[in-house]
């Protein structure tokens, strides 16, 4: 396990709280070194990852994708030197100085520690969620929504806040109607989604309705029975899809005893950013239940990086490292954004030499013709996991070149390959070995589990 000279600065958390602290830090010259996350309170980028059209971020005024602003905040502080790793934190103490920060891969010390590790969506436990779970059953519309089972049937969204109607909204272009379930007499949501919602002739909100439980045949939910809470009557509602949108429980099961939470576990930062222990501040959704704003967890990451100098200078533990002064002299960031030997489904761009590959022409030509593994990686544009997951697996691939291929399928332009190969959460990884199926990977796993799965084919013969 690897063991770092002493940080100034230890950023855990990497939506717009902890990629605005980077910004402000590594511009600060504190070099800070962050733990973006990896699955452990959802994906590096935060919810911004899930969410598609952010329209109030100010700045942009025709709105901008949510993973693309994250993206962005990312390149952003890796062009001024932040230091990033797609790890997660397991382990923090702050009874000792510096601090210390560790990770399943390596041990960091730090004379200050910013916490943005935001919030993750609940769900609510119904008899039948974990039966159904990726069969129908999602915390995510905006990564599973174009999967081929909820193509043109009913699905179903519960909750009344700006998510659930979001969520609505955006599954209009795929199911054949949307049941908006909402336990109360009104929604939470701003008045500009409440109207988008009731505007929208696909979209049904269920007054006062609860769910009770999911049903299905075995293999995929079929339908969810519900209750009305003023007259008890139930009905079962005969949708294929559930989509939770029900609020979120801050991360803060690292910081417990360590530092002073409130009683739902947000991290108390009575003044500005700091919390009960110096030199620890907190930004973002992990310490702000009021506002939950991509702009306002920005401005709290931007104070955090503030209140982080002035302690270290007044403390003289600040160890500057000088950018470099020339314009062209930023590292090289931007994300690249499509891996150059990947052959798309055009016939003429296949490449056989190329371990990676894009597209159903790729993937029938191969399986019939290679005796190599092939890795089929299903994903979905809007997909947040996706995006996360490309450069981990590439780099896992590259360990294997002579021994398999990489095929990309994007479910939205090859609807009927996913829907033969019963996708139904994206990504989906499978494994064919001699046009075997041999393995199926829902979701996104730590690194070394796509490894040891590639390792386990290609080394038995
Ligand atoms: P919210 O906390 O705002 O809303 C949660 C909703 O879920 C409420 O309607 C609540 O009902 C309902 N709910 C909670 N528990 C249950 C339960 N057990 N059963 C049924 N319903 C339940 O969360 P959101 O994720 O919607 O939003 C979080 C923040 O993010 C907000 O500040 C929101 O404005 C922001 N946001 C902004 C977006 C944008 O600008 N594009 C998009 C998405 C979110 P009740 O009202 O009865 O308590």
């Amino acid at each position: 396990m690897a063991e770092s000279t002493i940080e100034n600065v230890v950023i855990i958390g990497s939506g717009p709280a902890g990629y605005t602290a980077a910004i402000y830090a590594a511009r600060a010259n504190l070099k800070p070194f962050m733990f973006e996350g990896y699955q452990v309170g959802g994906l590096p980028g935060g919810q911004l990852m899930t969410t598609t059209e952010v329209e109030n971020f100010p700045g942009f005024p025709e709105g901008i994708q949510g993973p693309e602003l994250m993206e962005r905040m990312k390149a952003q502080a890796l062009r001024w030197g932040a230091e990033l790793v797609t790890e997660d934190v397991i382990q923090v103490d702050f009874r000792q100085r510096p601090f210390l920060i560790s990770s399943a891969e390596r041990q960091v010390r730090a004379h200050s520690v910013i916490i943005a590790t935001g919030a993750t969506a609940k769900r609510l436990g119904l008899p039948g969620e974990e039966q159904y779970w990726t069969k129908g059953v999602s915390a995510c519309a905006i990564c599973d929504g174009a999967t081929p089972i909820f193509q043109g049937v009913e699905l179903a969204v519960i909750g009344g806040g700006d998510s659930a109607a979001e969520e609505a909204v955006y599954l209009t272009k795929y199911g054949s109607h949307i049941h908006l379930l909402v336990r109360g007499d009104r929604m939470r949501a701003s008045k500009a989604m409440q109207d988008r919602v009731l505007a929208n002739p696909k979209i049904t909100v269920h007054w006062h309705t609860e769910a009770i439980a999911i049903e299905g045949d075995g293999q995929l939910m079929q339908g969810l029975r519900v209750r009305n809470n003023l007259t008890q009557k139930e009905e079962t509602l005969p949708v294929r899809g559930l989509f939770y949108a029900i609020g979120h429980t801050p991360n803060t099961q690292l910081f417990q005893g360590q530092i002073d939470l409130d009683p739902v576990g947000y991290i108390l930062t009575p003044k500005g950013t700091e919390t009960n222990v110096a030199g620890v501040y907190a930004a973002g959704d992990v310490q702000d239940h009021e506002y939950r704003q991509a702009v306002t967890a920005a401005g709290t990451g931007c104070m955090a990086a503030l209140e982080a100098e002035r302690w270290l200078s007044a403390q003289g533990l600040l160890h500057e490292f000088h950018q470099p002064t020339t314009e062209a002299a930023p590292k090289e960031t931007a994300p690249a954004a499509k891996t150059p030997n990947l052959s798309e489904s055009d016939p003429n761009a296949f490449d056989p030499t190329a371990l990676k590959h894009r597209g159903s022409y790729a993937l029938r030509k191969l399986f019939h013709d290679s005796d190599r593994l092939l890795m089929v990686k299903y994903v979905s544009p809007t997909c947040g996991p996706c995006h996360t997951l490309k450069p981990i697996l590439n780099r896992v691939v590259e360990e294997f070149p002579e021994q398999m291929y990489l095929i990309e399928i994007d479910i939205t332009e090859d609807t009927a390959i996913a829907e033969q190969a019963g996708v139904t959460s994206t990504p989906t990884i499978q494994l064919f070995k001699q046009k075997e199926l041999v393995e199926t990977i829902v979701g996104m796993k730590p690194k070394s589990q796509y490894r040891e799965t590639i390792q386990k084919y290609v080394t038995k013969r």
